[in-house]
């Protein structure tokens, strides 16, 4: 027999709940807002229960998540669209309201980005050119109102092989701040992406900051995205590119990354390599060469072949290079 819902009960509960629920134990949050859906005839209907938690508190947010294990919701851009699969009967936990997530600081030795902190917060941000590249991709992703709302830990956690924001954090050598309750670490884009939709994110932790070292946030950067259309597009190909040269005009630190080309973006190292020692000028073009593309691994999709994709990740990368050397922060290809 199937299960009768009788009735949806959204309320605000109290911070004694009721005993007999694991899931309702007195916590610190602010509030938890309860959408239960009751059903007096069968058990697990009564576990179909959506428990949501709004701190204001970081402290708050990482006892809970290690407390109930809740499902992260940030911007809830990526999570809403997969609503009826990701957000199931379990415990939401929202972290959008965390001023200790917020914002961006510069250190002497890095700058910190929140991992709250909005695609629009970011564009809106003063940072050094190395930034421009990164800032022309939060312009991509979606529409203002996505951006409105869009955080950058979740395009990272969300792991998608088309995420905009990770080929850009790739050539800035960012590096997560990851903290549970008790615990602390630190892990570089470069690992923390481990496949298609797959991180080493564990159950109970949250990223609390991207850091990016500042050496090469003092070079010149570039995003550029294909798609299929101007605007509100997934992208086929994108790349980013950032070049520190030295007081002769020479390219000290080079970094050129591909996404939507593998199922994890990638760097491109023999580029990179052949990069390294060039006059940073027009002429930085000619060093690509079709073997520098050779290890992606498109898909063929409704977007594009794998074929084309590689084809356009080579023009691609030359052309994020060029914009790179003129000063152009790129955007859509
Ligand atoms: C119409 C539309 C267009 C879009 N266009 C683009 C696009 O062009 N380019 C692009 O890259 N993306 C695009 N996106 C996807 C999405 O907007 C971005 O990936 C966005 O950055 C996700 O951030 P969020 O805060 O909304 O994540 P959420 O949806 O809140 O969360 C995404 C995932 O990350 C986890 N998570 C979030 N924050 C944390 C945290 N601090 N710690 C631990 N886990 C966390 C969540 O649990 C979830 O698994 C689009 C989405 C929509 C709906």
């Amino acid at each position: 027999m199937g299960c009768s819902l009788r009735m949806r009960d959204r309320r605000i509960m109290p911070l004694a709940p009721p005993s007999g629920n694991p899931l309702l134990t007195p916590g610190p949050a602010d509030k938890i807002i309860c959408t239960q859906t009751i059903s007096s005839v069968e058990p697990f209907c009564a576990r179909a229960c959506l428990l949501f938690a709004q701190p204001t508190r970081l402290d708050e947010a990482l006892d809970l998540a290690a407390r109930i294990r809740p499902l992260v919701l940030a911007g809830g851009t990526d999570l809403m669209v997969g609503a009826s699969a990701d957000l199931g009967p379990g415990p939401v936990l929202d972290i959008s309201r965390i001023g200790e997530l917020k914002g961006i600081a510069v250190a002497d030795d890095s700058i910190v980005i929140g991992g709250g902190t909005t695609w629009s917060e970011l564009v809106a941000a003063e940072l050094p050119h190395g930034f421009d590249g990164l800032k022309a991709a939060a312009l991509e992703v979606g529409s203002i109102q996505i951006q409105n709302r869009g955080t950058i830990a979740g395009n990272l956690c969300n792991a998608s092989p088309a995420a905009d924001g990770v080929p850009p954090l790739l050539t800035l050598d960012g590096e997560l701040e990851i903290q549970s309750a008790g615990t602390r670490r630190r892990v570089a884009v470069a690992e923390f992406i481990t496949g298609n939709r797959k991180t080493l994110l564990q159950p109970g932790e949250l990223v609390t900051a991207i850091r990016i070292p500042r050496q090469l946030a003092e070079g010149r950067s570039s995003f550029l995205k294909l798609g299929s259309r101007r605007y509100l597009v997934i992208s086929i190909v994108s790349v980013a590119a950032l070049l520190v040269p030295d007081r002769s005009n020479k390219v000290i630190e080079a970094r050129v990354a591909v996404g939507a080309c593998s199922a994890v973006a990638q760097r491109l190292p023999q580029l990179e390599a052949a990069l390294v020692g060039r006059v940073l000028d027009a002429s930085l073009v000619d060093a690509v060469k079709t073997e520098h593309v050779a290890g992606l691994a498109p898909i063929d999709d409704v977007r594009g072949s794998a074929g084309y994709r590689k084809d356009a990740a080579r023009q691609l990368v030359r052309e994020a290079l060029l914009a790179a050397v003129e000063g152009r922060a790129g955007g859509i290809a």
